[in-house]
């Protein structure tokens, strides 16, 4: 099956991580051999350089080919914060190591979000104060202050900035999703619902097919705006009864709805519930009352069955309802 792809995070988090891991990689090699190479340097950290980066390039390929692991990545990260506190713990202050710590925050936001990141940030943080104020042999010192006030003003602007993203992230998603006449979900929004739940196993639902009974002569009769307005509130009632989750609008004042259950008996009370109530619900127009009724169309979801052909079932069934004379439910055993 297709997949449907509108999480843009996944692709944001896996392209930072192919730039980091290739960039990383790069350094790792250039500083592991400068460091094997210098006489006063430490050749054990110049092993973890290279071991490092030659990681960083195993992931780069693993995460090109889309089959990177979140455990890998957290690992990846792990790994990371420990080289540079190691770096930072064999070196005195004048090498200016922890300037590392000040560049990953920003790193570790964008890789794994704002809840992982704050793990890694903050050890790298206690741990370069511990190592600062153990090396300076001074409490406060202005190396201090200004190394913690850099790293928390990255730290922030991390936060804040995938915050943002995160959320201007979740409300386009939503409205991509919604129908903007009724707000129900939309043939898109079903489309990735119906594949989160036909690949769980041992899933059972069923699938109502919805249409308005004589729609056209509603928009005839009292026009296109008052069929809007009965449309909305059609849809309103019927994501009341069904859960506003599982109703989608997928045609002009055509519905679906999937009722995740073993139990046909209770599908068929669920559409029977809202074909009733429907029925029942009066419209005030310039001092008239108008009604309208519904047909549905029921089908089970049979393991392997793609969404076109539930949704085909479904249909064939409320073709038969109409045909019975309509404002009725028909599935067929
Ligand atoms: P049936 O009982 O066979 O379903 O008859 P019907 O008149 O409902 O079916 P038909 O498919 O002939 O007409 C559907 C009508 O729905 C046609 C169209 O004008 C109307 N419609 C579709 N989308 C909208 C909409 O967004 N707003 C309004 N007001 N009408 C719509
Ligand atoms: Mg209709
Ligand atoms: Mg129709």
């Amino acid at each position: 099956m297709h997949r449907i792809e509108l999480d843009k995070t996944y692709r944001l988090r896996k392209k930072v991580l192919i730039g980091a891991c290739g960039l990383l990689s790069i350094i790792g090699i250039f500083l592991g051999f400068f460091n094997l190479l210098k006489i006063e340097a430490s050749p054990v950290l110049a092993i973890f350089e290279l071991i490092y980066s030659l990681l960083s390039l195993l992931l780069m390929f693993r995460a090109l080919n889309d089959r990177h692991q979140i455990w890998e990545v957290h690992l990846y990260v792990y790994g990371l914060t420990a080289l540079i506190i190691f770096a930072i713990y064999i070196a005195d202050l004048t090498s200016f190591r922890f300037c590392w710590a000040l560049v990953v925050p920003i790193l570790f936001f964008l890789i794994l979000g704002k809840k992982s990141a704050t793990i890694p940030t903050c050890i790298l943080l206690v741990f370069s104060l511990f190592d600062i104020s153990v090396k300076s042999a001074v409490m406060f010192s202005s190396m201090i202050v200004n190394f913690t006030c850099s790293y928390l003003m990255v730290w922030i602007v991390s936060y804040v900035y995938e915050t943002n993203r995160e959320n201007s992230e979740r409300e386009l998603q939503e409205l991509a999703l919604l129908d903007p006449l009724t707000q129900s979900y939309n043939r898109l929004a079903l489309a990735k619902q119906f594949q989160k739940m036909s690949t769980k196993p041992n899933m059972s639902m069923y699938m109502l097919m919805l249409d308005l009974d004589y729609f056209k002569e509603i928009n005839d009769s009292y026009g296109h705006e008052t069929g809007d307005i009965i449309l909305k509130e059609c849809a309103a009632k019927i994501s009341l009864i069904a859960n506003h989750h599982c109703t989608f609008r997928i045609g002009g004042e055509e519905f679906c709805v999937i009722v995740e259950t073993k139990e046909l008996a209770q599908a068929l009370a669920l559409a029977e519930s809202i074909r009733q109530q429907i029925s029942q619900r009066e419209f005030n127009f310039a001092d008239q009352i108008l009604s309208i009724t519904l047909s549905i169309g029921v089908a089970k979801f049979e393991t392997d069955m793609t969404l076109s052909h539930v949704l085909s079932e479904a249909d064939a069934q409320l073709y038969k309802a109409k045909h019975l004379g309509r404002n009725r439910v028909v599935y067929k055993q």
